[in-house]
């Protein structure tokens, strides 16, 4: 049973919009004599580097996240020891290695996506390789975060339509915690699963519009997606936002890492999940084509024996967290069967 009480952490303050990442300097007002460290990736493009070094003044100290793992949030914390704030800039790595690194130096984190590939832009939440557990972990929500619409519509499309991909999986999440209430008696908050299915029907109700990714569009998919992050703070965990969709994308993390975006594995992982849970699939599918998003694991070099072992082995990586595949418990046949009727494999 949960204990009848839980802590709400949320981001302070977002600013979005066309330019605003000329803002920059005036958006981190904790402004003191203390240094800004700044977690980026390799695929940050110089003028987003010179636009981010004029408005803050002050020369910050920019450091490469090279992975997203316990590596680099150390290379990251050793720089920003003495450091007022970090600063992620950059697609899902920089911000999730920035995020724990402020969190275990105690200072506020700041959040600057370049790309909407996944909701960890807002979340309290930061996925990591390299901990004792495979998913992620709880940190704190960055302080603020800046969301440059002209930026991110720039990002490669694939990125745009993965960030589309975890926003359809709060599908079956939130599903899986309504069944986890009903068999555990777990924390069920209506409230946060109702915003975090409203930003799955941006992508659901709204394929064919914002598969091509206009600016309009791509300020939706960015709001949705902050807007999940919140809903975990509301939550008070990453219930809302990660399921058996999730857990099946974590396990394909293990057996082949760094194969396939994020999004794109929770996507394909949210078709199945929806036929276990009689849900309507084929929505999830058409809605994830509509976007370019890949519905079949082969897209993104995944075979086929890799998808039915994850789908068979994903609950054992977080035992604590009821899913409808705690459920179902599926043998290799019936993961098979159902991988091929939804066309996964
Ligand atoms: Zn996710």
């Amino acid at each position: 049973m949960s204990p009848g009480y839980h802590l709400m952490e949320l981001p302070t303050k977002v600013l979005i919009g066309d330019g605003v990442i000329e803002k920059l300097g005036e958006f981190v007002t904790d402004k003191g004599p203390r240094k800004t460290v700044i977690s980026s990736g390799s695929q940050v493009t110089s003028k987003v580097r010179a636009t981010v070094e004029c408005a803050l003044g002050r020369k910050p100290v920019w450091v490469e996240v090279t992975a997203a793992d316990t590596q680099n949030v150390d290379k990251v914390t050793r720089a920003a020891r003495g450091a007022g704030r970090i600063v992620g800039v950059g697609g899902g790595k920089s911000v999730d290695v920035g995020k724990l690194a402020a969190f275990q130096l105690g200072i506020p984190f700041y959040s600057v996506p370049t790309s909407a590939s996944h909701d960890g832009i807002s979340s309290p939440f930061a996925s990591l390789r390299g901990l004792d557990r495979p998913y992620s972990v709880k940190a704190k929500p960055p302080v603020g975060i800046l969301a440059d619409i002209e930026v991110i519509s720039s990002a490669p499309k694939r990125l745009l339509a993965s960030g589309c991909g975890d926003l359809v999986s709060k599908l079956t999440a939130v599903k899986d915690w309504q069944l986890a209430h009903e068999v555990t008696g777990e924390y069920y908050g209506g409230y946060s699963a109702s915003l975090a299915l409203m930003s799955a029907d941006v992508v659901l109700d709204g394929s064919k519009t914002m598969g091509r990714f206009g600016k309009g569009s791509v300020r939706d998919l960015v709001e949705a997606l902050i807007s999940t992050g919140v809903a975990a703070g509301i939550a008070g965990s990453s219930r809302p936002c990660s399921g058996s969709e999730h857990l099946f994308s974590h396990y394909l993390d293990v057996l082949e890492p760094g194969v396939g975006l994020h999004g794109e594995k929770c996507g394909i992982g949210t078709i199945m999940m929806a036929r276990l849970h009689g849900l309507n699939w084929k929505r999830v599918r058409n809605a994830l084509t509509n976007v370019g998003a890949p519905v079949r694991a082969s897209t993104i070099g995944i075979g086929d024996s890799q998808v039915v072992q994850s789908l068979v082995k994903a609950s054992t990586i977080r035992p604590d967290r009821y899913t409808i595949l705690s459920e179902r418990k599926l043998d290799y046949r019936s993961a098979s069967a159902l991988a091929k009727a939804t066309g996964v494999i």
